[in-house]
């Protein structure tokens, strides 16, 4: 019996320098593709999102300075996660698996969340 495949687990994943993205294949098949902007915006490290209630240094000042969203390279976390290597050598963002897919920018995902991103960590 074949296990059913994971919508969590990535069967390929592509830093695509040329579009500036990050591509992420899934086992269920469904491909993600994320810019790099995009992804720094969403980074789950405690100096960029938001800790106890107090606004991160990224909602704080969400404007970056140029390399900042430059990912320069990505390594794998574990089994379970990715940390991209930012432009500014930050590189504490680890990005779970399950919060990549959570946040797949495509249209059929966006439209299963009705275009808002999720926020709650919980669902990560
Ligand atoms: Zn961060
Ligand atoms: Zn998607």
């Amino acid at each position: 019996m074949l296990r059913s495949p994971s919508p969590t687990t990535p069967v390929h994943i592509e830093l695509d320098r040329d579009h500036r993205s990050l591509l992420v294949r899934w086992q269920d098949e469904h491909e993600s593709s994320f810019i790099w902007d995009f992804l720094r915006g969403h980074c789950p490290c405690a100096n960029c999102s938001e800790e106890a209630g107090k606004p991160g240094q990224l909602s704080a000042l969400p404007m970056f300075r140029p390399g900042q969203t430059d990912m320069v390279d990505v390594n794998l976390t574990g089994r379970y996660a990715l940390t991209p290597v930012w432009g500014d050598g930050h590189d504490l963002g680890i990005y779970t698996f399950r919060m990549l897919r959570a946040i797949c920018p495509c249209a059929p995902c966006s439209e299963m969340r009705s275009g808002e991103p999720p926020r709650q960590r919980d669902d990560w």
